[in-house]
């Protein structure tokens, strides 16, 4: 790497000059210059935005500031509803840590969130990305701010060859080499939307990119290499079978709420056979079907990948009388209506949409496919 290339000031001075002219507008920003936003808004929207893109969360965070103004709302709001609004988002274990978050915040500190990277670090579910975001964009602490935009354009203006997640150690010291001591919060989402919209991970847009001229990897033609990533292990494949079952008057669907800890903890989720590493066949996932009826089992399927595993869905359709079904545990509502994690509605997607007649296949007995 060349000193004279990557000379830290003059990064910030063009990135900071760039973000002036060719910032996104989002919702939960202030124009680049002015009074910072509040920190309720900046900590939910980073909150939101781990491992989740900004078109999908910036309907959530409209919603999330319509129902809940201020932590103080967010921290009396009952957690189950706090969970539903969340469901689509994905990584449900920062809706719990949000709501614990906000009730530390609520209850410990009179609703006021602590101005130091440090002091934040100090909260349920934030990290030191989310405190050093929070510290720079509401404090205008000059925090060294890593997420996964600003490690690519790093890795590239450095020309870091070091694959991630090794990497982020010299990262996170190239961050705080270039990070200003004036506007750090504007330098930090200045690198993000330079990471989103010019150095994007595919065929960056070197030629309209403020720090082309210190660009070390573009200059030895690697940008587009960089960052490097260590080869990932082979993703396991789990297997379950759904159960589908449809109140006959009304085609509500039954749906539970699953433990409050663990994947998916405190969501509703669609009954099914527990999620293992070799596919169900019809009469073994019966014993784990929510009542007895005639159970038809589907032809389609559906996947949906999870971090460290790969979900493949199987679908069983079952009916049941308005007695019955008020006797069963779980909760009855119409398929669109209910809030769903992405993979419970993936099971509900394989709801037939033509009307079905079910033959006899008890509990127990064989499924007719
Ligand atoms: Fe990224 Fe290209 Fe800009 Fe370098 S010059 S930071 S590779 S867009």
């Amino acid at each position: 790497m060349s000193k004279a290339r990557t000379n830290s000031p003059d990064i910030a001075a063009l990135v900071l000059d760039w973000y002036d002219r060719h910032h996104r507008k989002l919702p939960w920003r202030s124009p680049p210059g002015m009074p910072a936003p509040e920190p309720y808004r900046v900590w939910l929207s980073e909150v939101m935005l781990q491992q989740t893109t900004v078109p999908a969360v910036k309907p959530y965070f409209e919603k999330f500031l319509k129902l809940w103004p201020s932590v103080h709302d967010l921290a009396h709001a009952p957690v189950e509803q706090v969970m539903e609004a969340w469901a689509g988002l994905g990584y449900y274990a920062r809706a719990r840590n949000l709501h614990k978050c906000a009730k530390a915040v609520s209850e410990q500190h009179g609703g006021t969130f602590p101005g130091s990277a440090a002091g934040l670090l100090e909260l349920p579910g934030i990290g030191p990305y989310t405190a050093a975001a929070i510290a720079a964009i509401a404090f205008d602490e000059p925090a060294a701010v890593l997420d996964g935009n600003i490690e690519r354009v790093l890795a590239r203006l450095f020309a870091v060859e070091t694959p991630l997640p090794q990497a982020r150690t010299e990262l996170r010291k190239l961050a705080a080499q270039v990070t200003p001591q004036k506007r750090p919060g504007d330098f930090a989402q200045g690198m993000m939307d330079l990471g989103a919209t010019i150095c994007t991970p595919k065929s960056p847009d070197c030629l309209l990119c403020p720090l082309q001229a210190r660009c070390e990897g573009f200059r030895r033609g690697i940008a587009e290499t960089l960052p490097r990533k260590a080869a990932k292990a082979a993703r396991p494949v789990r297997h379950t079978i759904a159960f589908l079952l449809q109140r006959n008057d009304d085609g509500a669907v039954l749906l539970r709420r699953r433990p409050p800890t663990g994947l998916l903890g405190g969501m509703l989720e669609v009954p099914s056979a527990p999620w293992r590493d070799t596919p169900w066949a019809s009469v073994e996932a019966l014993q784990h079907a929510p009542a007895q009826t005639d159970w038809l089992m589907l032809n389609g399927d559906a996947v949906h990948v999870f971090t460290h595993f790969e979900l493949r869905i199987g679908a069983m359709l079952g009916r049941v009388g308005a007695r019955e079904a008020a006797k069963l545990d779980g909760q009855w509502q119409q398929p669109q209506e209910a809030a769903l994690p992405t993979v419970m509605k993936k099971m509900l997607g394989l709801l037939p949409s033509a009307d079905i007649k079910l033959t006899k296949s008890r509990r127990g007995d064989r499924a007719r496919s």
